[in-house]
């Protein structure tokens, strides 16, 4: 039982633990083992479900069993969330959950200079959070490429595609790794949605909570 039976091992399960994670949420129990075992997701998961460790928890046992190997100068994988104030806190949850392993994260948010933000990626990062809007202007600038960007996470889709953020994540997922593994949480399923879903996930499997 527990994160362990999920596949969750040593650190970062002692991580996990110390965060007051012991018992697995529902889309926790779902997602993990499936994402550990590669397959990309569709998540149909509201806001306080617990869906941020049951995406970062996998990609983070992942990274960390890459150990040492080198790190591409880019993000290894790319969380895109709707507002500023998410994609804060889900950096917040992946650096709890990562505590005592190596493991780097970056912020693109629009309203933050550029600069400062293409410079903290540059050397290659872990994970890099980020809204659609100012990510895009980086990529087609060619200020950030994501070809080695091997994780995709879309958190909160259908608030993306309310946001008119639709295109820009569509650009952006077609700039990352081909070969990618891929999960798209939603509260709803509109069309659009399905339709984008259908595009980016390989075989997904599809959990709701
Ligand atoms: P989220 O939906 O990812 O924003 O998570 C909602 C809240 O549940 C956050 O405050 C998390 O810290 C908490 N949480 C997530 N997973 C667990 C768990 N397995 N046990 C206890 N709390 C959790």
């Amino acid at each position: 039982t527990g994160f362990a039976a999920l596949g969750i091992s040593g650190q970062l399960l002692k991580a996990t633990h110390a965060a007051g994670f012991t018992q697995p949420k529902p889309i926790q129990e779902q997602a993990i083992p499936a994402q550990i075992e590669g397959r990309d997701i569709l998540g149909i998961a509201q806001t306080g479900s617990g869906k941020t460790a049951a995406f970062a928890l996998p990609i983070l046992s992942k990274i960390i069993g890459l150990g040492t190997r080198r790190r591409p100068k880019t993000a290894r994988a790319l969380i895109l969330a709707p507002t500023r104030e998410l994609a804060v806190q889900i950096e917040e949850t992946i650096k709890v959950l990562a505590k005592g392993a190596h493991i780097s994260t970056a912020l693109v948010l629009g309203g933050v200079s550029r600069h400062s933000q293409v410079k903290r990626i540059a050397p290659g990062v872990d994970f890099l959070i980020a809204t659609p809007g100012r990510l895009t202007d980086l990529v087609r600038e060619k200020d950030l490429v994501l070809s080695e960007t091997t994780w995709l996470v879309l958190d909160e889709a259908d608030r993306m595609l309310d946001m008119g953020f639709i295109n820009d994540v569509r650009r952006i997922a077609k700039a990352t790794h081909p070969a990618r593994q891929t999960a798209l949480f939603s509260a709803t399923m509109p069309d659009e949605i399905a339709e984008l879903a259908k595009g980016l996930l390989r075989d997904p499997v599809r959990v709701e909570v």
